[in-house]
């Protein structure tokens, strides 16, 4: 007798792909099978690295896949997929492993860009993944030490050279005024002064730069909320430089088109692209930002089987976290409804609601019309991500993850541990 399993293979662990696996299993349908591929054991949540860039342990933004799916029938694989055969319905690991599917979700997410911009990828910081976010951590911590261990070892005669690079190091330059951008020159004005204090160090000396290509800063966003982000990273000593765009980086050396800036810390936040596997795969139609070109059932065109959501597919709010969570939703309730005989309906694009922190206790938010500024929007803001964790953990996890997010941020940095 032929099987009716159907095999559902969902590659990328991230916001689209946890949610359509968890969604998936709660139809529990009993011939399906579910498999999610992915590179890394965990859901990276990106929202909140900036935290980790000063010194909140990395545990607060990593959930482990495995306490995801804990007690689920959801199989999960740790491998980085690298070859998509969407004709022979087949999926290639880069360990040689093979998998067959009946149903395909593609929610590989994307990836930094340094848009060809000599020195950018060698030189400069992007933030990204919770590697970006610790390896400049570790730079920051590393520049601010210098000055104490000096002081350690009584060195008298400073060069001029050592000391204008001194001063250099204390100069951050972050590229991008979009939301990363802006969420982290907040954070880092504040986490900069911290580690100055801590290290002796005399907090005149630092100087955070946001460098924008725009004419303001969050200009997605409507025009008031640029207005009250500038003022408010402008009251945290943040200078703000638009319609300035970079064309080179160099060791010490930022190149603007009309500027340039000696600094020893350039943070990339101004370019991500999709997942360049899309670009890579045969059958799949990218737009002009690379991103597939999907219809209203976020499937590329002809291929019944295959749907692409969250940063990777072309719509029209791709880029939100909210929106590949509200996709794979959709799609788990799709494949269900196909393999039940039920009627399709198309996915139905809602405008995602924003939430900018920008230093401690204070965030810009917009709901649809709805604006809100200051700890009321932090506290928003912190309640969005409650309902985030415990929409993917057991109640008592999520609470824990909260409870430590809100002691880890009251601490100085010195007693962060990771
Ligand atoms: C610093 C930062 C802050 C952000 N802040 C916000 C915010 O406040 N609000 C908001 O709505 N959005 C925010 N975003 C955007 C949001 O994170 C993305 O839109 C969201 O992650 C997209 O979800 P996704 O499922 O498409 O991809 P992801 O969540 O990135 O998941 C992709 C997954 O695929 C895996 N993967 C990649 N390639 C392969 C492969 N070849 N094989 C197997 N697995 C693979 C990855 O490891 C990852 O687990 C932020 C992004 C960043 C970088």
């Amino acid at each position: 007798m032929e099987s009716l399993t159907r095999k559902v293979i969902i590659v990328g662990g991230g916001f689209g792909g946890v949610r359509t696996a968890l969604d998936l299993k709660k139809k529990s349908h009993p011939d399906l099978e579910v498999l999610l591929v992915s590179d890394k054991p965990y859901l990276e949540y990106h929202p909140s690295l900036y935290r980790v860039v000063s010194g909140e342990p990395y545990s607060r933004v990593r959930l482990p896949l495995e306490q995801i799916f804990s007690g689920t029938r959801v199989k999960v694989i740790e491998e980085r997929i690298n070859q998509l055969d969407l004709e022979n319905k087949t999926i290639t690991g880069v360990s040689g492993s093979r998998y067959e599917y009946d149903f395909l979700v593609l929610a590989l997410g994307s990836q930094t860009t340094f848009f060809e911009i000599p020195g950018l990828s060698q030189l400069s910081f992007p933030l990204k993944t919770i590697s970006d976010a610790l390896r400049l951590n570790t730079h920051l911590r590393e520049l601010f030490r210098t000055r104490r261990e000096s002081i350690e070892e009584d060195v008298e005669d400073i060069e001029e050279e050592e000391d204008v690079q001194r001063i250099h190091s204390k100069h951050i330059v972050i590229i991008g005024g979009g939301e990363t951008g802006t969420e982290l020159a907040g954070q880092l004005a504040v986490y900069t002064k911290d580690l100055a204090k801590m290290n002796e160090i005399d907090p005149s000396q630092i100087t955070i730069d946001l460098i924008d290509s725009g004419t303001r800063v969050l200009k997605r966003l409507p025009e008031n909320i640029s207005r009250k982000v500038h003022r408010r990273l402008r009251l945290l000593d943040v200078n703000i430089f638009l319609n300035r765009r970079v064309v080179r980086e160099e060791i010490r050396n930022i190149y603007l088109k009309d500027m340039t800036l000696k600094t020893l810390t350039v943070v990339w936040a101004a370019g991500v692209q999709p997942n360049d596997l899309y670009a890579r795969t045969k059958g799949l139609s990218l737009d002009e930002r690379k991103r597939v070109l999907v219809d209203e059932f976020l499937q590329p065109g002809g291929l019944q089987d295959i749907f692409v959501i969250g940063d990777g597919g072309s719509t029209p709010y791709s880029g939100t976290a909210q929106n590949a969570i509200s996709q794979g939703r959709y799609v788990a309730d799709i494949i269900f409804r196909s393999i039940s005989g039920k009627t399709l309906f198309p996915f139905v694009h809602k405008e995602p609601a924003h939430a900018i922190p920008v230093g401690p206790k204070w965030a810009a938010v917009k709901i649809g019309r709805l604006r809100l500024y200051g700890r009321l929007g932090w506290w928003l803001r912190e309640l969005a991500t409650f309902r985030f964790f415990i929409s993917m953990l057991p109640p008592g996890k999520a609470w824990a993850f909260m409870i430590k997010r809100q002691r880890d941020f009251s601490l100085p940095p010195r007693d962060r541990g990771t």
